[in-house]
């Protein structure tokens, strides 16, 4: 059985829908210690196979009652603090619960036996970009706190795939963004308190539920229109790469990708090629919605590159795997959660 952590976050819940979609006999283990997670995300029609555990990652004896009472094949690691500007502001914060907290949990994982770890990573270890679209061959020099500590998970994967029999993938997320949709609309989608994401943002200025505009961070980057050129990749499409990458590091075959021999982790980038600027995302927000989106030009935020943008032809040939949606696809999901949402 599969153990999902961060379960009932954005990205965990859309994952833990998609996958039970996909499998229809299985059931799964979800952890999540709610404080950024929604307990209605994992609500609906496949909610009886999920076992959910309200605890945090660090609390490892908890933990390691969860791993004896189910026999765990794998894990899928999504539990994180995922704010760059936040993170600039409290990065001890992200240090803990990034960091101290998944070494907890890879430490009571090992020691259950478990080998098998798709872990959320993220486009920010890269940090600025020498070129553009990015490969996974790019240094990784992060320049804010939250890269930084998702690239020390990174590294402590490598390190434990070497002195062990680990086996896990870092999957490298662009922006994601967009929510499910079903022919009942959207019961899941982009929720955070506060929001800093810049769609949900951008929706919330175009449907009047903001009091202010949406700032623009920055308008003087060497882009094409002086914003930030960001690549924003649907939740779904995620979900999928994550259904992929259990089956790759699963596969009797399977090697990793790294120089040392000895290493099984590969990292992979999630995104479409296909950058996008804020004042782009903006007019896309406009078009979808119908509606003007009122804006004020302020300053840069700290720990923001200028552009990135994934080069995903490494996903493509490991894992089989493309985006299905574009920019206006993204938005027009995120919109009609927005419309219905119920958290
Ligand atoms: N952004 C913005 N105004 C906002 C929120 C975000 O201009 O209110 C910009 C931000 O500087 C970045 C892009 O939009 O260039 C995407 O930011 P977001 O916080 O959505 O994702 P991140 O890139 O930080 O993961």
């Amino acid at each position: 059985m599969l153990l999902v952590t961060g379960a009932a976050g954005y990205i965990g819940s859309h994952f833990v829908r998609h996958y039970l979609k996909q499998n229809p006999s299985a059931e799964l283990v979800a952890v999540d210690n709610l404080s950024l997670g929604n307990l209605l995300s994992l609500d609906g029609s496949c909610n009886s196979r999920i076992h959910l555990y309200k605890t945090s990652l660090g609390s490892m004896d908890a933990i390691a009652g969860i791993f004896d009472a189910h026999e765990i094949d794998a894990v899928v690691h999504f539990a994180a603090n995922a704010y760059v500007g936040e993170s600039q502001i409290k990065p001890f914060k992200y240090f803990e619960n990034n960091v101290v907290e998944t070494l907890k949990f890879l430490q009571v994982m090992l020691a259950a036996d478990v080998k098998q770890i798709v872990f959320s990573s993220t486009c920010a270890t890269y940090g600025n970009p020498k070129y553009s679209p990015l490969n996974e061959a790019h240094q990784q020099r992060p320049i804010n706190t939250y890269g930084s500590t998702k690239l020390m998970i990174e590294e402590a994967l490598r390190a434990l795939s070497l002195s062990s029999q680990l086996k896990y993938a870092a999957l490298r997320y662009f922006n994601a963004a967009g929510a499910d949709t079903s022919e009942k609309g959207s019961e899941i989608g982009e929720s955070h308190e506060p929001e800093s994401h810049l769609i949900p943002l951008a929706l919330a200025a175009a449907m009047g539920r903001s009091n202010q505009p949406l700032k623009i961070f920055g308008s003087d980057y060497p882009t094409k229109d002086g914003t930030c050129v960001r690549d924003y990749i649907h939740v779904n499409d995620l979900a999928e790469a994550h259904c992929l990458a259990l089956k790759l590091i699963a596969s009797a075959d399977f090697n990793g990708d790294m120089e040392e021999s000895a290493n099984s982790g590969v990292a992979i980038n999630l995104g479409t090629a296909n950058g996008a600027t804020v004042k782009e995302v903006i007019a896309a927000v406009e078009k979808v919605t119908g509606k003007n989106v009122p804006c004020l030009a302020v300053d840069r935020r700290p720990g923001d590159p200028p552009e990135l943008v994934a080069d995903y032809s490494k996903a493509k040939a490991v894992l089989g795997w493309q985006p299905q949606f574009n920019l206006e696809q993204v938005v027009e999901s995120a919109y009609q959660w927005e419309l219905t949402r119920r958290y």
